[in-house]
C-alpha cells in the first residue's frame, strides 16, 4: 500500500486519517520532520492556518515538507491546508488565499459542486472557508462559488476550500490515492 502522511499538528486531521485507512492506504500522522521521510503523498487538513504556521515553524517542517512536494509527491489540501500552500505561506502553489473569505457571519454553509472527473456533484461543507483570490496561469480552477474559486489544481497539488472528509465524501481522497499510486508505479517502473 502507498504510504501517505497527514499533517497532524492541529485541526481536523483525524477524519482524513480514518478515511484514508478505510480506502486502503497506509497512513502516518506527521508532527516532526522525520515523519515526512519516505512519504508517497501528503494531506494538509483544515484547522487554523495561524496555529498551523506556528507549529510548522516550531518543528522546522517548512523545508522538508516543501522538498517532498517539490519532488512531486501528490498533495491534497483542504481549507486551512489550502491556505498553507499559497504564496504567502509555504509558497508551494501559485495562488493567494483569502482567509474567512465568505464572511465571519457566514461561519459555515453547504453547497453541491460539480468537479471534473466526478459523475455526481460533491456535497461540500464550508467552515469559515477561504477562497482563492489570485492564481497564476499554471493553476486550473476546478470549482467556484458565486464566482470565487474554491477548488483548484496545479500539477499534482489539489486544494479545496471545503471539507470533503466531513460529509461522507470519499471521491477526492480516492482521486488523491490514485495520483499517489500512479506516482509510485512510475517511480518503480
Ligand atoms: N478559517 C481558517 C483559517 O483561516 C480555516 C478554516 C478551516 O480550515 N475550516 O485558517
Amino acid at each position: 500500500a502507498p504510504l501517505v502522511g497527514v499533517l497532524a499538528l492541529q485541526g481536523g486531521f483525524a477524519a482524513h486519517v480514518a478515511l484514508l485507512r478505510e480506502l486502503g492506504a497506509e497512513v502516518r500522522e506527521v508532527r516532526v520532520a522525520a515523519d515526512l521521510d519516505g512519504l508517497d503523498g501528503l494531506v494538509l487538513p483544515g484547522g487554523e492556518s495561524t496555529t498551523m504556521t506556528l507549529g510548522i515553524d516550531r518543528e522546522g517542517l517548512a523545508g522538508p515538507l516543501s522538498a517532498l512536494v517539490r519532488a512531486g509527491a501528490p498533495v491534497l489540501g483542504t481549507c486551512a491546508g489550502l491556505i498553507m500552500l499559497d504564496r504567502e505561506h509555504l509558497g508551494l502553489m501559485d495562488i493567494v488565499a483569502r482567509r474567512n473569505a465568505f464572511g465571519r457571519q457566514i461561519r459555515s454553509f453547504e453547497a453541491d459542486l460539480d468537479l471534473p472527473g466526478l459523475d455526481d456533484p460533491v456535497h461540500a461543507v464550508f467552515i469559515r472557508a477561504p477562497w482563492i483570490e489570485e492564481h497564476g496561469p499554471g493553476v486550473e480552477i476546478l470549482a467556484s462559488v458565486d464566482g470565487h474559486p474554491v477548488a483548484a489544481r496545479e500539477g499534482d497539488i489539489v486544494v479545496v476550500a471545503f471539507h470533503p472528509e466531513l460529509s461522507g465524501e470519499r471521491r477526492l481522497h480516492e482521486q488523491f490515492l490514485g495520483r499517489v499510486r500512479e506516482r509510485v508505479a512510475a517511480r518503480s517502473a
